[in-house]
């Protein structure tokens, strides 16, 4: 079955890899090779078994150093993916959700106290009840014993600064776990948690009469109980904060289960330090980076319950529990492989079995600058060049992709992976919403391909506005807006081919100088603004040199003396305005080319020559 599924995973990512590059190529990528395999330069999927063995090969050599090392504790856990995933991976959404207020009785006055929840479901872990130390109703509990409702439990009453006395009544139960406050509070105070869901999302033995219940059937199953028992004092309809799954949306849970970890906390002061040799374009962007490093509070976990990743490259002696380390440099798959070694070096045993958990996807991305120059691989370029000169990528995964490539590859070579970082971010909706499949409004790239062809898309990303700095609305009236502008530029050059090319005369014309001059200024700043990853100020300046300064003015104002169809002008005056008009043609098409790549070569190469 597991084989069944690993054949079908890859099979779903081989097709959406081809497509996107085939939208990449349609775009006029200008990428070193199309060409699909493990050269440098070349196109690579992180899922080939030349990329997993470089993942691995970084694991064994970050173990050896002693920087991974394998823990129980409490961390995010994902009921639908079924596994651990890292605080980079979780993110929180307003969902609606009831605020239950349920009786408790203080069992030394055995009056009724009233404490609000939205996760009911866990009363059985319930730890402690807190108060706000300035909170004047409750002072008089200080010490006391609540009695949790059903379970009959005896908890300790305390104030203490994290109750908030503005929400619900004031009173708080802390429970195991509830969100990662929680984690952390248990933690600190040293309060043993009741871990009462299992990683399979069901309520366990502690959870009594809820045993075997999802989350959602037991919450409801414990407020109609408490509503059986008059303990259900009111229920409010609130928006929740809640932590979600980035991948697949499901709300969070806190469980303690083994994964190996990446030391990072320790790294904190070194990351930041990196965080500020890095130029980023756009500036700004530096402080996301900055504000999750600052933020990071556990190291990594780095190990998953997944099918389809890359296999933790290990196997464990059956009889002593020693793990054996393969040679990195290949790529191993443990549930399916023998063991390296033929007996444990520690015992003798000669049974062994394989580790069946994987990677988080972000210790196989977390390289990709090594796997791109090489690093470690014979033919590679790493040791010439050190690093990448440029990382592109999107605003939302600078906490993953971002920060984890440059721990990863700091922890491995000691130095910055990168020198530039540009961010993106997001073309959005028509009406500003980001593209989502529940949302139903996504716009495939494809789709714009179609329909408006690669140039207009490119001339409208570029004119639109700065993508490092602001969302993008995608509107179809503004692309094809854009394609009249390719037309112009065709037209120009259409007009201007009807003369024939001619040699530079001694003494150019006053208005050839002028035109010449405009556009030696627009040179000047495009190469600026290019050399800045900037392509919004270049595009807007060079559409409007094109329709106004060049089209609307100098072309019908030179046309006469280029014709010079009465034999009014000299033929000096007439080569001057001849040779201008291609002279700037030609500029206008090479400061168009990087954001017009295919018909600045196309208008370039016949009228010029040459690529
Ligand atoms: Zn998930
Ligand atoms: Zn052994």
């Amino acid at each position: 079955l597991k084989k069944e599924g690993i054949k079908l995973c890859k099979k779903i990512l081989e097709e959406a890899s081809l497509a996107s590059v085939e939208s990449f190529l349609r775009c006029g990528i200008s990428f070193n090779s199309w060409k699909i395999g493990p050269g440098i330069g070349e196109i690579y999927f992180t899922d080939s078994d030349e990329y997993r063995a470089l993942t691995q090969a970084t694991f064994i050599e970050l173990w050896k150093k002693g920087l991974i090392y394998e823990a129980e504790r409490v961390n995010n856990f994902c009921p639908g993916c079924g596994t651990t995933i890292a605080d980079a991976e979780v993110v929180y959404e307003e969902k609606p959700t009831l605020f239950n207020y349920i009786k408790f009785k203080v069992k030394e006055t055995g009056e009724d106290i009233v404490i609000g929840t939205t996760r009911p479901e866990l009363l059985c872990s319930c730890a402690i009840i807190l108060f706000n130390p300035s909170d004047d109703r409750y002072k008089h509990l200080e010490g006391k014993t609540a009695i949790v409702p059903l379970y009959e439990k005896e908890v300790p009453i305390k104030a203490h600064p994290i109750a908030d006395p503005e929400k619900g009544t004031g009173l708080v139960m802390m429970c195991s776990f509830g969100d990662l406050t929680d984690v952390r509070f248990f933690r600190e105070m040293g309060l043993k948690p009741i871990i009462a869901i299992d990683s399979d999302g069901k309520m366990n033995e502690n959870s009594g009469f809820l045993f075997g219940l999802s989350v959602e059937e037991a919450r409801e199953k414990i407020i109609e109980e408490l509503k059986k028992k008059g303990l259900l004092v009111k229920q409010e309809r609130v928006m929740h904060r809640t932590p979600v799954c980035e991948r697949s949306g499901h709300p969070i849970e806190f469980i303690a289960l083994k994964e190996f970890y990446l030391k990072q906390v320790e790294f904190k002061e070194d990351m930041l330090e990196l965080a500020n040799q890095l130029n980023f374009f756009a500036p700004q962007s530096r402080q996301i980076l900055i504000d999750w490093i600052n933020s990071i509070s556990i190291d990594w976990p780095i190990s998953r319950r997944r099918v389809y990743a890359t296999e933790i490259p290990l196997w464990y002696c059956k009889s002593c529990g020693e793990a054996i380390l393969p040679e990195p440099g290949k790529y191993y798959q443990p549930w399916n492989e023998p063991a390296p070694v033929e007996k444990c070096p520690k015992c003798g045993s000669k049974e062994f079995v394989g580790e069946e958990r994987v990677f988080d996807t972000w210790f196989d991305s977390s390289i990709t600058p090594l796997y791109i120059l090489g690093w470690n691989r014979s033919g590679g370029i790493f040791d010439k060049v050190k690093r990448c000169s440029l990382r592109p990528q999107g605003k939302e995964i600078i906490r993953t992709w971002l920060y984890y490539t440059l721990l990863k590859c700091y922890l491995l070579t000691g130095e910055r992976i990168f020198d530039d970082v540009w961010v993106n971010f997001h073309i959005v909706d028509e009406k500003g919403y980001k593209m989502s499949k529940s949302r139903g409004n996504v716009i495939k790239p494809e789709e714009l391909l179609d329909r408006f062809g690669a140039e207009p898309v490119r001339l409208w990303a570029a004119v639109e506005g700065d993508i490092t700095k602001t969302d993008f609305k995608c509107s179809f009236e503004r692309i094809s807006g854009a394609a009249k502008t390719i037309t112009k530029l065709w037209n120009v050059a259409r007009f201007i081919s009807i003369f024939d090319k001619c040699d530079k005369p001694e003494e150019l014309c006053m208005l050839d100088k002028w035109i010449l001059q405009e556009l030696n200024r627009l040179i000047k700043l495009a190469r600026k603004s290019y050399g800045k990853y900037d392509f919004h100020v270049p595009a807007v300046k060079l559409r409007h040199f094109l329709w106004e300064t060049f089209a609307s003015h100098y072309v019908e104002l030179v046309k006469r003396r280029a014709y010079n169809s009465e034999g009014k002008f000299s033929e000096a005056e007439q080569r001057s305005a001849i040779w201008t008009l291609y002279e700037c043609l030609r500029l206008m098409l090479l400061l168009f080319a990087p954001i017009l790549p295919m018909i600045s070569y196309r208008i370039y190469s016949v009228l010029f020559g040459g690529d």
